[in-house]
């Protein structure tokens, strides 16, 4: 059986190396667009900011180490530009030497992943120091202009994760930055209310925030942003992270039936409306996991498992893809901030009745050095007990929470059963009472 794989990076580097495992017989081609496979899109904001210093650290495989382990049949530098349906095959272009061909599929895997996306802005081809992040030479591009032209000011325009770890990164190199975002508040799965501790948090570290604004216009190459509310910026540079689009074109032009925000609609088993073809990644439509409802949630666990699954799927494995609850974090200097499952404006906006409780415990015993205040908030259905979501903001032992109760809800644990959990304590680790307990009985 010979399997064809769209996309080498975190989705469909995976499916490979687990289609191999699988079986020795499948033959596995897989394309490849940009230079490198399974790197660490991740880590690229790291870069930049200099914490991760050697480059070779980003490339968790080579091209050849991957055909080699993997006896994968590698198209490196080379895009995939049309799928034929009727009779099979995809269309191929080599971008070294422009050479053209066809290859044939039994089975089709999609994981092309999500471009930034770049809105029309109004002297943005004039600028000369404009960047998105996503690949390895986006990240040599910035890294290079700031260690170049050593700009004292970035602005920095979405206020997603991408959007603040750049930030973050790029005032670790001197650099002071600006944030504009267009709705009233940074990370989109946060509420507003937490949101907020983040906004007073920035400003403490220098950043200065621009809410309910966007970028109308660029003058002076690049130089000097204009505002939706009139009022104007200058910056030495400036990074777009508004966000990204799943990159549909093939499916689209295929005729694959599509979903939310144009990601590509999968089955619980990963298959588009063409049962020969399955899609992975960023690039596919997901159920909530907690409410059922169709979304796009383009993060790097969702991509993995799904690669793993998708291989287990085609081998004949009776698994299927449960949902995506959206667990995130994010460290903003010394701050973490992260989040699982629904948030109370996604709750109003569908109309599903739930209820909330707010609890700042210490992050660990207060008694105990250098103990923070941790603020945890838990979201959850009065009746059932059942956990919707939960989102925390703190110094110390956000990870741990956030992960908890993500495991809480995949588990059915009801807030119920939280004051129950048995977690690990000692002084510097936590409380008797961790604050998961502590939302628990907040929350009973
Ligand atoms: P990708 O990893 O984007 O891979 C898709 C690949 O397909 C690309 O290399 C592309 O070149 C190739 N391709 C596309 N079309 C074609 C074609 N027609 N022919 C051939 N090749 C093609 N997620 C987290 O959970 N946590 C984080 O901290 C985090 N940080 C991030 C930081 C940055 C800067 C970025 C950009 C992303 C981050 N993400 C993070 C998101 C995470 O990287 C993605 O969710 C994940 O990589 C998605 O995997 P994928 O396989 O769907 O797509």
């Amino acid at each position: 059986r010979k399997i064809v794989i769209v996309g080498g990076v975190a989705g469909g580097a995976t499916a490979a190396a687990r289609l191999r495992r699988l079986s020795e017989r499948y033959r596995i081609v897989l394309f490849e667009r940009g230079e490198h496979i399974s790197f660490a899109n991740c880590g690229l904001p790291y870069y930049v900011g200099g914490v991760i210093r050697d480059r070779d650290r980003l490339l968790l495989q080579t091209a050849s180490g991957m055909s080699k382990r993997f006896r994968i049949d590698l198209r490196m530098l080379t895009e995939v530009t049309a799928i034929h349906r009727e009779r099979k095959t995809v269309s191929a272009r080599d971008l070294r030497t422009g050479e053209e061909y066809e290859e044939s599929y039994d089975t089709l895997i999609l994981s092309p992943g999500a471009r930034p996306i770049l809105p029309p802005i109004e002297g943005m081809d004039q600028a000369k120091a404009a960047f998105a992040l996503r690949t390895i030479p986006d990240a040599d591009r910035i890294k290079a202009y700031v260690e170049r032209e050593k700009p004292t000011s970035a602005a920095i325009i979405g206020g997603g994760f991408v959007g603040l770890e750049m930030a973050e990164n790029l005032v670790e190199r001197g650099v002071k930055a600006s944030l504009v975002e267009m709705a009233d508040q940074v990370l989109p799965p946060l509420d507003r209310e937490m949101a907020a501790m983040v906004h007073a948090y920035l400003k403490e570290c220098g950043i200065r925030l621009h809410l309910e604004d966007g970028l109308k216009a660029l003058e002076k190459g690049g130089r000097r942003l204009v505002l939706h509310s009139g009022e104007t910026l200058e910056a030495d540079m400036i990074i777009l992270a508004v966000g990204v689009q799943p990159e549909n074109e093939l499916a689209r032009k295929a005729g694959l039936e599509l979903g939310v925000r144009g990601a590509i609609r999968v089955n619980p088993r990963l298959q588009t409306s063409d049962p020969d073809i399955y899609a992975i990644g960023d690039a596919v439509e997901v159920k909530d996991y907690v409410h059922g409802f169709p979304t796009h949630v383009p993060l790097a666990w969702p991509a993995n498992r799904q690669g793993r699954l998708v291989a287990d799927i085609i081998h004949g494995f009776d698994v299927y893809y449960a949902g995506t609850l959206g667990t995130a974090i994010v460290k903003l200097f010394g701050l973490t901030v992260a989040a699982t499952g629904n948030n109370e404006k996604t709750l109003k906006r569908l109309g599903i009745p739930h209820e909330a409780v707010h609890v700042f415990p210490s992050s660990h015993a207060a008694y105990y050095p250098n103990a923070s205040p941790l603020a945890l908030k838990l979201i959850f259905d009065r009746e059932t007990g059942r956990i919707f979501g939960a989102q925390a903001v703190g110094e110390e032992g956000v990870d741990k929470r956030i992960d908890v109760i993500a495991t809480a809800i995949k588990g059915g644990l009801t807030v119920r059963d939280l004051p129950d959990l048995e977690l690990a304590y000692a002084p510097p680790f936590s409380s008797a009472k961790d604050p998961v307990n502590i939302a628990g009985y907040a929350a009973t």
